[in-house]
Formats: structure tokens, C-alpha cells, sequence
């Protein structure tokens, strides 16, 4: 499902640093991923690769069939609609409503507003925020608007979820929410890659890639060639 063939991401040619660098591994469709390493070791590179935001310099990265670095602009669209993206930057609309920012995704692809309305419903239903989407977002708890981003970033049924530190700044009890709501869509069969510094989270993860410098530092999966750390 996504597949990292020695690739390498210098930012600049004038950077002396490359953000990554021959960094190869494969996720297996309905795989759930933890991406660890501290704070500039390339996770987010490493993800924004993933849905084509940004490029390989060199290597080879496929996404469900799709070759990122000979991905025509045309194409993108076409991948992220296969993409639930959970990133810092994607804040929730502050003006709208709970079920209106989650129904956005549908109402922007063309579905009518009934049709919407009902599958927003179901997405926060599964995150546990059905109760609250009369609210608006800065009504709501940090954990609780994390919640419902990711809500939004499934609505559309995508086959991989992105999800970059979605518990940067949040309690345990909060964390463990929004692990949980990750959790119950990899267990309808979504592929789920997901970034944290959360040892706690981590100490019960499947597989977890570490990056340290760009570099890839360990992968718990039994077939990788990188080695338990
Ligand atoms: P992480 O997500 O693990 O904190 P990043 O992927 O954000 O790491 O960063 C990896 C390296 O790439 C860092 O040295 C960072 O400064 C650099 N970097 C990230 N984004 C950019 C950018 N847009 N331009 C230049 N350098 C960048
Ligand atoms: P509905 O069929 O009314 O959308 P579901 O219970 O089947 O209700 O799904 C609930 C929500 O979970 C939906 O909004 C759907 O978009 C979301 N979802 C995202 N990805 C998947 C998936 N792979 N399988 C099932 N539901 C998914």
C-alpha cells in the first residue's frame, strides 16, 4: 500500500542536511504504523511524501499504485481522495459547527447536504462526538477537536489515514481517546500511519518505524531489513 524504495529529501540544494535519506520500507494495506524519533527526524517529511505534498529527491515512493515523484498534478487530486490526512496545520473551521467542518469534505466532492449530513453523523458517531455537533470547535476540548478532525479526515472512506502527532498537547485520558478512534478504523480494515513521541503509546504498538536524522533507526515488523531497535 505504501512503499519507500531508498529514498532521499534534501529541501533546498542549498540545505546541508537531507530531511531524509535512503529510507526504505513497505506498509501493508490495513497495516497500523507508529512513526517514532524525536522532534526534526523526518516523520512529517516522511509523511507529506505519502500524500504528495512533498517530493522525493531521489527514490522511489508509491502510494497505492501511485508513483509520488511522477505524480502529474492532475493525479493529485486522485490520490488524496484515497487519504485521510490528520495534520497540525489542518485546523478545524472555527466559524462552523462540529457537523458542518466534518461534513465539508462530502459537500466539496458534490454530495447533496442530506446525504452529508447522515455520513458526518455516522463519522462522529464512531469518534465518540455525536452529542456535540451542534458545537463550535473552540467550545470543545483540544482532544475533543482532535477527535473531530479526524472525523473529517474519514468521512470520505479513505483506504490510508495520516495522522502526524495527533496527541501533541494532550492528557492521557484525551491521548488515549484519539488513539482509540484511530484504533476502530484500522479495525474496519484502513491502512492507519501515525506519528508520536508517546512512549506509552508506543510501548503497545504492533510495529513502530523509528527515524533518527532522516535515517531509518529500527522496525519492529519481522520482515524488515532494518532490525529490531
Ligand atoms: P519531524 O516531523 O520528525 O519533527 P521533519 O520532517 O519536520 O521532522 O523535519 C526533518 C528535517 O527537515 C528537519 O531538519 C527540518 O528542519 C527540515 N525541514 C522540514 N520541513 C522543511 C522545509 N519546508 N524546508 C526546509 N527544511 C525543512
Ligand atoms: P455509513 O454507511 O452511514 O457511512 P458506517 O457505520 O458504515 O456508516 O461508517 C461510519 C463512518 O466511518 C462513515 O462516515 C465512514 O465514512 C467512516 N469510514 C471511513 N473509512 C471507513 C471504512 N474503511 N469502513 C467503514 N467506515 C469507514
Amino acid at each position: 500500500m505504501i512503499e519507500f524504495q531508498s529514498v532521499s529529501k534534501k529541501y533546498s540544494d542549498a540545505a546541508d542536511a537531507f530531511a531524509l535519506s535512503g529510507v526504505s520500507l513497505d506498509i501493508a494495506k490495513g497495516e497500523l504504523v507508529y512513526l517514532a524519533g524525536p522532534s526534526g527526524a523526518g516523520k512529517s517529511t516522511l509523511m507529506k511524501m505519502v500524500a504528495a505534498i512533498e517530493r522525493p529527491t531521489s527514490g522511489r515512493v508509491i502510494v497505492s499504485g501511485h508513483d509520488i515523484g511522477k505524480l502529474k498534478k492532475a493525479g493529485v487530486p486522485f490520490l488524496r481522495r484515497k487519504l485521510g490526512l490528520i495534520f497540525q496545520h489542518q485546523r478545524l473551521l472555527n466559524d462552523r459547527t462540529i457537523l458542518a467542518n466534518v461534513m465539508l469534505p462530502l459537500v466539496v466532492a458534490g454530495a447533496p447536504k442530506g446525504a452529508a449530513a447522515e455520513r458526518a453523523r455516522a463519522a462522529l458517531d464512531k469518534v465518540g462526538m455525536l452529542d456535540r455537533v451542534k458545537a463550535l470547535p473552540l467550545e470543545l476540548s483540544g482532544g475533543e477537536q482532535q477527535r473531530v478532525a479526524i472525523a473529517r479526515a474519514i468521512v470520505n472512506r479513505p483506504q490510508i489515514i495520516l495522522a502526524d502527532e495527533p496527541t501533541a498537547n494532550l492528557d492521557r485520558a484525551a491521548a488515549d481517546k484519539v488513539i482509540g478512534a484511530l484504533h476502530a478504523f484500522h479495525s474496519v480494515g484502513v491502512t492507519c500511519v501515525i506519528s508520536t513521541h508517546d512512549e506509552q503509546i508506543l510501548a503497545g504498538a504492533a510495529r513502530v518505524i523509528r527515524l533518527e536524522h532522516g535515517q531509518l533507526a529500527g522496525d519492529t515488523a519481522a520482515n524488515a531489513g532494518g532490525g529490531a531497535p
